[in-house]
Order: C-alpha cells, then sequence, then structure tokens
C-alpha cells in the first residue's frame, strides 16, 4: 500500500541529506567517515526525533538547556547529544546531570564557562567531556563565540587547566542569522592552524564544526568535519508565539 511505503519526511531528507554529505566528501577528495551528521531538533517533538533515530541515527544536537533536559530522558540512552551553541555557565550543572549521554559541548566561548564544565564532570564523576572552542568568525557583534584573536589563549586554558575536559576542536556559527561565508570557513580553519602549532596537536585530528543547512557542503569542501544540519531534515523551525499582554 502505497501509505505503508511513504517514508517519514524528516527520514528521507535525512537520508538525502546523509548522501550530499558523503558527495560533498568524495569530492573534496575525503573520507566520508571523517564527517559527522548531527541533526540539530531544537523545537521539533521527541516524537520526530524518535522516527529519525530509529532509522538509525544517533547524533542529535539542541541549543537550549531546559528543551534537552526535557527530552533527552524520554529518548535512548544510545544518542551522542551535542549541546550547541551559547551556554550559561549557571546552567551547567544541570546540564550535566540532567543529560549524562552529552557527548559534545560545541561552544565553549570562555574560561569561566570552561571551568565551570572541568567541575561539574569531576564533580559527576561522569567520563571526560569533549568540548569544542566556539570562535566569532565574522566579526558581528554577537554573545557568543571567542574573537579570534583569542582562541589560542582559551584553548590553551582548557588543554592545560581543565583535566576533565577534552579539546577536540573548534566550531563557528559563521552570522547571527545561522548562515556562514567561506570567509567565516577559512577563518576557523587559520585558528586551528594556530591552536594545533601553539599547542603541539595534529589538525588531521582536531574537529572544525561548521555548516549548517544552508551551507553544509561548502563547509565540507573546506575541511568541515561535524555539520550540523536542522531545518533541511526537520523543516522549518516553529517557536512558541509571544503572548500579548
Ligand atoms: C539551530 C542551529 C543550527 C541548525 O541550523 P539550520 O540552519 O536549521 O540547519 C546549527 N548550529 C547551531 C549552533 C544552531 O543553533
Amino acid at each position: 500500500m502505497a501509505a505503508a511505503a511513504a517514508e517519514n519526511v524528516a527520514v528521507s531528507a535525512l537520508r538525502s541529506v546523509v548522501l550530499r554529505v558523503r558527495q560533498a566528501a568524495e569530492r573534496s577528495g575525503r573520507d566520508p567517515s571523517q564527517v559527522r551528521l548531527v541533526a540539530v531538533s531544537k523545537t521539533k517533538p521527541v516524537s520526530l526525533i524518535r522516527q529519525v533515530y530509529d532509522f538509525g541515527h544517533r547524533r542529535f544536537g539542541e541549543n537550549y538547556v531546559q528543551e534537552i533536559m526535557e527530552k533527552a530522558p524520554q529518548l535512548p540512552e544510545d544518542i551522542e547529544w551535542h549541546f550547541i551553541g551559547h551556554l550559561q555557565s549557571n546552567k551547567v550543572k544541570s546540564l550535566l546531570a540532567g543529560v549524562p549521554n552529552l557527548a559534545l559541548v560545541e561552544g565553549v566561548d570562555n574560561e569561566k564557562l570552561a571551568n565551570h564544565l572541568d567541575r561539574a564532570v569531576s564533580n559527576l564523576g561522569r567520563n571526560p567531556l569533549k568540548v569544542l572552542v566556539q570562535v566569532n568568525t565574522s566579526g558581528e557583534e554577537s554573545k557568543s563565540g571567542v574573537d579570534p584573536s583569542g582562541c589560542v589563549e582559551l584553548a590553551k586554558h582548557i588543554k592545560l587547566q581543565c583535566p576533565n575536559l577534552v579539546l577536540s576542536g573548534l566550531m563557528t556559527i559563521g552570522m547571527r542569522n545561522y548562515t556562514s561565508t567561506p570567509v567565516n570557513f577559512r577563518m576557523l580553519s587559520r585558528c586551528r592552524t594556530e591552536v594545533c602549532k601553539e599547542l603541539g596537536m595534529a589538525e588531521e585530528n582536531f574537529e572544525l564544526s561548521m555548516g549548517m543547512s544552508g551551507d553544509f557542503e561548502q563547509s565540507i569542501e573546506m575541511g568541515s568535519t561535524n555539520v550540523r544540519v536542522g531545518s533541511t531534515i526537520f523543516g522549518p523551525r516553529e517557536y512558541p508565539k509571544k503572548q500579548p499582554n
């Protein structure tokens, strides 16, 4: 029956994104297994995430603490959750306690936040937590992302002063409206070169999280190892309407 055979919309969108990720990697002579796809599910219901999970996808990204804390316990424990974007220091404790299967924090942009994460991991006795340093590559005034000139210092702090964190790479959002340009991607790549040189780390093992719905293929061609794709998989986000006062 046609209806029974019809695949869920999000699952078929994911399928197509997975294919495009692989093709972009191959086009640029890279191993497709070196590019991770994070399905960004913010504002989307657990039932929809579940369908994508049942298809076999395991990596999901959220960027509101309260939302991920509500969703994570309703979903299987083998999901690798990524917290993406701005995180407030005072929410770290509840985030880590509430989401034991948090795999990566994409968006450490100051030492205070790094210290809070480090301490919370230690207090909970969980495995060391992987983190990426978030870099503001657009120069736009924004609340998150360290200036490129400060990325070495912050990376060094995490590597040397935060024994419970694993410095795994860099991340950028690009512009405030969630788009990026080749300039943003090149800037992040340059930051990686500097950080790796300064800390004596191998660039091949240091991640670049860049690329979203509109530009993930281009970002892969420019070296991304982690793309964060939301609306192309799950459809446009629906934010609750503000109540009139
Ligand atoms: C929402 C979000 C995304 C996904 O954006 P899309 O354009 O919907 O793919 C990626 N990264 C971060 C940090 C986000 O907050």
